[in-house]
């Protein structure tokens, strides 16, 4: 038999990530408000609730009134239908924003998860599999606006719209489409999408009555009442990035990332720091050294002006990221804070995600989901 492990698994890792279900749970109310009484409020879970752990997310969201979530692949559809339990009446809606891929069709209807048909072929094949099994399931048709990713282009849609065997078999219960540029709101393409998705909505309610549209994604919900329709798609404001990035973050803080410090040392004379030797520590320069780097979700991209912080003080990144080590420039951090167990935000109240993506060259989004697998995780209230 293998040796028992015996030490505590908080000190077994290089860094802790502690996300905070509360807050988390906060923001979707936060939200819901903000959407009001006659846009209902789901959750975007999609990429593991944006790094912070599907089960966990889903649950808190789930008991804070939340009854549809949204994820992007059949996969990650199952793997939500496992936590929130069997599909049916009470229990929360799972729509799968990309569809069904040719065949996997059955395992949406076995599994109670909704697909958003997004092309005239997923449509065909989602057609032809009520036909052939007799059952009329609830579908989403996604229009492309104006961002020319995903969603039928204009075109499909009229030809679609035009053609009385279009959407034969099929029972849409809403029209959907993206923005491409929610979070600035003077952009011209906000009111053009808007003004594209209510010509496209009125004209597939003319098909189907009681077809509901949704727009809005986090900073979708900032934008203002018309661009509200019947439900939001809400994801990264959730987890604490800012929807709207011109302005103060409404939105409460989720996620806490503290890096370990492993060793503190003094340079006698001027003298470099990490591979590369890019930087130059002064001569009594004092170096710490933390267990977190790019394998865990640092950016090395973030080498040359990243920041964190040591209790209130900011410390700076001295030399390059590497993949399991970071060094910070602490000179001025009293040797009280860096004692054995001290630790350095490295996302915090001080320091947000958007701080860290900004000095890293890129979005909170891709922070986020590029957060490691190898932190202790802690979530609060503690699982039950
Ligand atoms: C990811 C996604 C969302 C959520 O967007 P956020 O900006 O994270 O709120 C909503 N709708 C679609 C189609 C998406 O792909």
């Amino acid at each position: 038999m293998a040796a028992p492990i015996s030490s505590r698994p908080e000190d077994r890792t290089g860094a802790v990530l502690t996300v905070d279900l509360a807050a988390l749970a906060e923001n979707w109310r936060l939200l819901k408000r903000r959407a009001g009484p006659t846009c209902d409020t789901g959750a975007v879970v999609k990429a593991d609730a944006y790094g912070l752990g599907l089960e966990p997310v889903a649950k808190a969201l789930k008991a804070a009134g939340c009854a549809t979530f949204y994820v992007a692949h059949l996969d990650e559809g199952l793997a939500l239908r496992t936590v929130l339990g069997a599909g049916g009446i009470g229990t929360p809606r799972i729509v799968v924003m990309h569809g069904p891929n040719p065949g996997t069709e059955r395992d949406f209807a076995a599994h109670g998860l909704i697909p958003v048909l997004s092309t005239p072929g997923q449509i065909k094949s989602w057609r032809n599999f009520s036909q052939a099994n007799d059952v009329l399931m609830e579908s989403l048709i996604q229009v492309d606006t104006g961002m020319n990713r995903l969603g039928l282009t204009a075109a499909e849609f009229s030809s679609l719209m035009a053609d009385p065997d279009g959407f034969v078999g099929l029972t849409p219960s809403a029209l959907m489409s993206h923005l491409a540029c929610a979070d600035t709101p003077a952009h011209p393409l906000n009111g053009q999408q808007r003004e594209r998705f209510a010509s496209g909505l009125a004209t597939f309610r003319l098909k189907f009555a009681d077809a509901k549209g949704s727009l809005a994604n986090s900073s979708g919900l900032f934008l203002g009442q018309s661009f509200l329709y019947d439900f939001a798609r809400p994801g990264a404001a959730l987890y604490g990035v800012n929807p709207v990035p011109a302005n103060p973050n409404p939105m409460i803080p989720v996620v806490r990332l503290q890096a370990k410090v492993l060793q503190v040392r003094r340079v006698d004379a001027a003298s470099p720091v990490g591979y590369g030797a890019t930087f130059q520590a002064p001569d009594g320069a004092k170096l710490a050294t933390v267990s977190m780097g790019y394998a865990d979700g640092l950016l090395r991209s973030w080498s040359a002006s990243g920041h964190a912080f040591v209790d209130d003080l900011r410390v700076a990144v001295a030399g390059r990221v590497s993949m399991d080590l970071t060094t910070f420039d602490v000179s001025h951090v009293p040797d009280s804070s860096l004692g054995p167990g001290a630790m350095v935000d490295i996302i915090g109240s001080r320091h947000t995600i958007d701080d860290l993506a900004k000095e890293s060259g890129t979005i909170g989004y891709e922070i986020l989901t590029a957060l490691g697998r190898r932190y202790h995780r802690r979530y609060l209230p503690a699982l039950k």
